[in-house]
């Protein structure tokens, strides 16, 4: 896949993530939204119903106590209410002396009062009396109302009697709905811009976390896609080579039999190079998928470095190196794992050390020990240590090499025959028995790769 489609991929990806996210959380937020709307109009709605009908409650009161006979309104009502009219008579709005009046609960503003005899016409209003709503009696308790504006109220509508017990008429109290619609509509308006605003910021906020989630994936597609052309051209290496020798012994026409062993032999060696690369990556990938589910015995690192330094002495001298090992501890260093890991984990730092150091040069594997206090626990580690006074490594590739099939370009050209895969493997058995591996070196001076692992008491 190119890099553009590769790119396209996942950019899709990554708004289509952004989309859903802020999709879902668009939806959720309209549903609060709307929940939160039903719930403050509800909750508004009751308590302004409580105030209207405990208002309409004390004025009734009030107001019976005041009847004496029934059909006539006593004098003393006309102080009692604000803005009192007998209808039939021009009346004047009295803003001014409201204190006055004995009941000033309805003196807000936005409650009104209407008196009917026990016939039903309408004979006296007061409070803010709004001019447009039916004077005709309708003697449902609670009732809404509009008047010819489309202006809502709510009215309730109680009896009257007099101080004996006698009808007298009806009595409506009501209140405009208008500031409770004013509420509302501002709520609206809160809700209707704050929830694109949410949703802006939502949409943003996803897109940034939806890069963050791409971004690993991102990394290890990469990772992967770079792995494969690696190993691709990892294989076509000793594959071109044995066609090319096969080519070639093909076109001679009389083969002797030294002409045909060693073409056999070039042809064995690059088979064993494609053997042990396809070994070692099939160690690889079955180390990620079990890294956790390794063999564990308990396994004797002084047994593995004298093995190994054993078996390796011939081939440091063959390359006029010296191999020695230095064993710090006086009692065997065990650690639970799968031996043969160990060893080829060691055999890999040893391997590199002979062949990037130079003739006359020095190869020491050291085992030793030591505390660690990681917070309140306190434990023993082994240290392997394969030093060498080689070539040493950049500081810059220092933290590179362990990646799989990476090789110093400068070593590229040096043909050490190496695939790259020598301290990936090692990380990865590092890592799958919890320990970890690190890397000293400078230039012309010399390598120290440091393996520690956890030791198993006795
Ligand atoms: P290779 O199979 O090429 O040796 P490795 O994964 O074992 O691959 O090592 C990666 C690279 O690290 C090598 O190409 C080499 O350049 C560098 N390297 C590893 N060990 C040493 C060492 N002891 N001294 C110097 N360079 C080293």
């Amino acid at each position: 896949m190119s890099i553009d489609k590769e790119y396209n991929l996942f950019a899709k990806t990554r708004w289509r993530l952004a989309l859903y996210y802020s999709g879902v959380m668009g939806l959720i937020l309209s549903l609060l939204g709307f929940g939160v709307y039903k719930s403050i109009a509800h909750a508004h709605s009751v308590t302004l119903d409580r105030e209207l009908e405990s208002v309409a409650g004390t004025l009734h009161d009030s107001l019976e106590l005041k009847l004496k006979q029934p059909g006539r309104l006593e004098p003393i009502v006309r102080d009692f209410l604000p803005n009192f009219c007998l209808v039939g008579t021009s009346c004047v709005l009295d803003n001014a002396n409201r204190q006055r009046h004995v009941v000033s609960a309805i003196d807000g503003g936005s409650y009104y009062v209407k008196i009917f005899d026990l016939s039903g016409s309408l004979i006296a209003i007061a409070g803010s009396y709004p001019s447009g709503i039916s004077p005709i009696l309708n003697k449902e308790y609670s009732q809404n109302i509009s008047d010819n504006d489309g202006n809502l109220y709510r009215q309730i509508s109680l009896s009257l009697h007099t101080q004996d017990s006698q009808d007298w008429g009806y009595f409506q109290v009501g209140r405009s709905w208008k500031d409770f619609e004013d509420y509302l509509k501002t709520v609206r308006w809160v809700l209707i811009l704050g929830i694109p605003i949410s949703l802006i910021i939502v949409g943003s906020a996803s897109w940034w976390l939806a890069g963050l989630a791409m971004e690993p994936i991102y990394r290890s597609y990469q990772q992967i896609q770079q792995f494969t052309a690696d190993a691709a051209h990892e294989l076509r290496t000793p594959l071109a080579a044995t066609q090319a020798t096969i080519e070639s012994a093909l076109l001679i026409p009389d083969l002797e039999q030294k002409e045909a062993r060693d073409i056999l032999g070039t042809i064995e060696r690059q088979n064993r190079r494609l053997t042990q690369l396809v070994a070692d990556l099939l160690l690889l990938s079955r180390m990620d998928r079990e890294a956790i589910q390794i063999r564990r015995e308990k396994c004797c690192l002084n047994d593995i470095v004298s093995d190994l330094v054993e078996e390796f002495t011939p081939l440091a001298m063959a390359s006029k190196i010296t191999i020695t090992s230095d064993v710090r501890v006086k009692n065997n260093l065990a650690v639970l794992g799968d031996s043969a890991q160990l060893y080829r984990l060691v055999s890999n730092l040893i391997v590199n050390a002979i062949q990037y150091t130079l003739a006359e040069g020095n190869v020491r594997v050291i085992l030793d020990s030591r505390d660690r206090i990681a917070g309140a626990s306190r434990h023993r580690n082994a240290i392997i240590q394969v030093q060498d006074t080689g070539i040493g490594i950049p500081p810059e590739e220092q933290s590179r090499i362990f990646d799989r099939f990476y090789r110093i370009k400068s070593d590229r050209s040096r043909r050490t025959g190496g695939s790259g895969l020598g301290l990936a493997i090692a990380k990865a058995i590092v890592q799958s028995h919890q320990g970890t591996i690190h890397v000293e070196s400078k230039v012309g001076v010399g390598s120290t790769f440091t393996v520690e692992m956890l030791l198993v008491n006795g």
